[in-house]
């Protein structure tokens, strides 16, 4: 992982959030492959949850919400993580993780003091990370959410607004509007890519536990308990799409929750064989009956009952979740495509193994010669034919070994060039990443 993490960085996909200023703790930029890439997994996905199905809609909702919404989510009174700070050091530790690591799971649901009370009957058996001391603080909850003062023109607080927590929320907030301006019919379902913004104690792993990150999630709205059948076809849905993205099918498993929130009937979890971490959720899966709409309902007073049209039946729909995180299927796109491989010749290449659809650059172009005018010329001239349809690259720059070793290291799927036979004949030369083989191609062909 540290190899990948270096590489993102020296090849412009991530940097380090701030980095001029040394760097701030859980933030992340993306350089301008990253941000490609980054753009093609979204469109992978929208395409495969919005575009592709007959009854799911996608919004974009407003990142500030009225400050009731997370009471009613439970995020201001819930969304918790139980820390302990060592004494020594003061590194803080989640309490959660470092019980799960000696296989003792606390409960969700456990208020403080029964934290306080598992973690002391454990104490001798967990170490500082840092410093290996055993001389814990108690436990305490610290709450998630980012406070912001939207609005807030008195500066006494009194009206605090939050950073969205997770995306999901603004999902629920335009159920009815949703029913009342399209033709949606439950069961349908509304997806959203959002930010998420998360005081995560302990920041780690590069993109996998960041403090700002984004999700793309949906949300389908079932009938009352007509959620089983459709639960395990969006399970299945989603196993797909990973496979359509071209990662290795052996890196991935499912790991169903130990501890259910109340109000949910089941949850799954995706996880990706990350390099160094081991396996680890890149997306969740949770069959949440209908505690969002009736949460809302219930803080907001506006009904959000819905009526079928054809039976005239009147209830609460139940919702179905997939929440996914984009940095970290990034980092497992990234990770799974990262290669470095020993070439007939000896010399050793990095390549991105990527998917075509993924490619930050699907074709390079260059001329043989930086200083041969004419092919310069024609090289322009494909570029700019090739660029109308595609995301290209154009490089005269370095001998053209060279050329195709900096494409190959992008995921460059192929390389253009423009020779003398080109001149003569119309055709191109076109080499191919990962066999690294020639061919001669029109480049009408090739549009
Ligand atoms: P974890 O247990 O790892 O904290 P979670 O179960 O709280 O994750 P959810 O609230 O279900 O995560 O969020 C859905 C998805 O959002 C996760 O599967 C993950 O991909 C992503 N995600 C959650 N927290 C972070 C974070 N701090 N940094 C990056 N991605 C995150």
């Amino acid at each position: 992982m540290e190899d990948i993490v270096s590489f993102a960085k020296r090849r412009g996909f991530v940097y380090p959030g701030s980095d001029i200023y040394g760097g701030e703790a859980g933030l992340y930029d993306f350089g301008p492959y990253g941000v490609e890439l980054l753009n093609n997994i979204k469109t992978s996905w929208w395409r495969a949850n919005v575009r592709s199905k007959e009854n799911y809609v996608g919004i974009d909702s407003a990142m500030f919400k009225h400050p009731k919404v997370w009471e009613a989510s439970g995020h201001v009174g819930g969304f918790s993580d139980p820390l302990a700070e060592c004494k020594q050091c003061n590194t803080r530790i989640r309490v959660d993780k470092e019980l799960g690591k000696i296989g003792i799971q606390a409960d969700e649901k456990m208020s403080e003091d029964e934290l306080n009370n598992l973690f002391d009957a454990n104490r001798d058996k967990i170490a500082c990370p840092s410093c290996k001391a055993k001389d814990f603080s108690s436990v305490k909850a610290f709450n998630l959410l980012v406070q912001s003062n939207l609005g807030d023109f008195t500066g006494d607080n009194e009206r605090p607004v939050y950073l969205p927590g997770e995306a999901c929320q603004g999902i629920y907030l335009n159920f009815k509007n949703i029913v009342d301006t399209t033709r949606m019919k439950v069961p349908f379902g509304v997806a959203q890519i959002g930010k998420a913004f998360r005081n995560e104690i302990s920041p780690r792993n590069f993109l996998f536990r960041t403090r700002e990150f984004e999700q793309a999630d949906t949300q389908y709205f079932v009938k009352p308990n007509e959620n089983k059948e459709a639960y395990e076809a969006i399970k299945q849905d989603r196993w797909n799409w990973y496979l359509s993205l071209g990662i290795d099918e052996q890196k991935l498993r499912w790991k169903q929750h130990d501890n259910l929130v109340f109000y949910a009937s089941d949850a799954w979890d995706i996880e990706y064989e990350f390099p160094t971490y081991g396996f680890d959720e890149i997306e969740g899966l949770h069959d949440r009956t209908d505690y969002d709409l009736s949460q809302h309902t219930k803080f907001s007073g506006t009904d959000l009952h819905y009526t079928d049209p054809y039976t005239h039946d009147k209830y609460i729909p139940w919702v179905l979740e997939t929440s996914m995180g984009l940095g970290r299927v990034f980092l497992a796109v990234l990770s799974d495509a990262y290669t470095v491989e020993t070439m007939d010749n000896g010399e050793e290449r990095t390549v991105l193994r990527l998917s075509t659809e993924l490619a930050p650059v699907r074709y390079a172009v260059f001329p043989l010669l930086k200083n041969k005018p004419e092919l310069v010329e024609k090289a322009r001239e494909v570029f700019a034919e090739l660029s109308k349809k595609y995301p290209c690259e154009f490089d005269d720059n370095g001998n053209i070994g060279k050329r195709y070793r900096r494409q190959d290291e992008i995921g460059t799927p192929q390389c253009v060039v423009v020779d003398f036979d080109t001149l003569e004949d119309g055709t191109l030369s076109v080499r191919d990443r990962d066999t690294t083989e020639q061919s001669r191609v029109m480049i009408e062909d090739l549009l």
